[in-house]
């Protein structure tokens, strides 16, 4: 099933259709930030006036409901490591986050955790029989790393069960735009040694390749017990469609930030 595309007030992001939890995909659209940053951007560390920022999620917590205001954040740094957090966790923006961490999860009603992309796989996944979320973000060095299993790993350990897990693969570079070197499919490969059929294609140019990491994801979370007919892949690729989400690539890294945000 297709990823919806909602607009509450000029707020537009997307939500997938098998999670049930509060949830949003953020995209460029709703936010005051300005210039190269226009218009929603979440990063805290984009060079955006605070105040922007501030602005961007209060209007998130109005278009979505989650609370904006009990947030967990991590600084990213494309490794493996999975957070669980609690509520001294909670982040006041613009502030420094004191941990690293790709990948977030908790069991608290009401605690929001988020994911930063701008071309990267964001994945949200969510166990509502056992109440637990999790909020990932996958580069390749971080899904090559399997921060997959980390995070399905720390799941279980709060009771989620892998075969109700739910996994939403939102808008990132895709398979159409994602042309690498072949330290990336060599590493896909490794990990993926039994299942990488057609997920790798060869560039236009010599030692080129195409990646499909979304559905390299997607098969990982399989092997690691989520049912395949339990994960949604977003058709839009953020290169693709750069006026509407936040490219790394396109811009050369003069933009902003989206967010994968979930909350029991
Ligand atoms: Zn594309």
């Amino acid at each position: 099933m297709p990823f919806i595309e909602n607009n509450v007030n000029g707020v537009v992001f997307m939500t997938a259709p098998n999670i049930t939890a509060k949830h949003c995909f953020t995209t460029r659209y709703g936010g005051v930030s300005e210039g190269s940053l226009a218009s929603m951007n979440l990063g805290e560390n984009r060079g955006d006036k605070p105040e922007n920022v501030i602005e961007n999620y209060r209007r998130i917590k109005e278009a979505t409901g989650i609370d904006t205001d009990r947030l967990c954040f991590t600084k990213q740094v494309h490794g493996r490591q999975v957070r669980i957090v609690t509520e001294d966790d909670i982040h006041t923006l613009m502030t420094p986050v004191p941990y690293e961490a790709d990948g977030l999860v908790t069991n608290i009603p009401g605690l929001a955790i988020l994911a930063f992309v701008a071309d990267c796989v964001p994945l949200l996944m969510h166990d509502e029989k056992n109440g637990v979320i999790a909020a990932v973000h996958c580069g390749w060095r971080s899904t090559v790393a399997d921060i997959m299993a980390a995070a399905v790993e720390k799941m279980v350990s709060l009771g989620a069960e892998p075969a109700e897990i739910q996994a939403a693969i939102g808008t990132s570079i895709g398979y159409c735009c994602f042309e690498v070197g072949p330290e990336v499919p060599e590493a896909v490969y490794a990990l993926l040694p039994d299942d990488h059929e057609g997920i790798v294609r060869a560039g236009e140019k010599e030692g080129k390749f195409y990646v499909d990491l979304r559905e390299a994801i997607a098969r990982r979370l399989v092997q690691l017990g989520v049912p395949r007919d339990h994960i949604e892949i977003s058709a839009e690729c953020t290169m693709c469609s750069h006026d509407k989400y936040w490219s790394h690539r396109v811009t050369k890294g003069d933009r902003g930030n989206l967010a994968a945000m979930i909350e029991l």
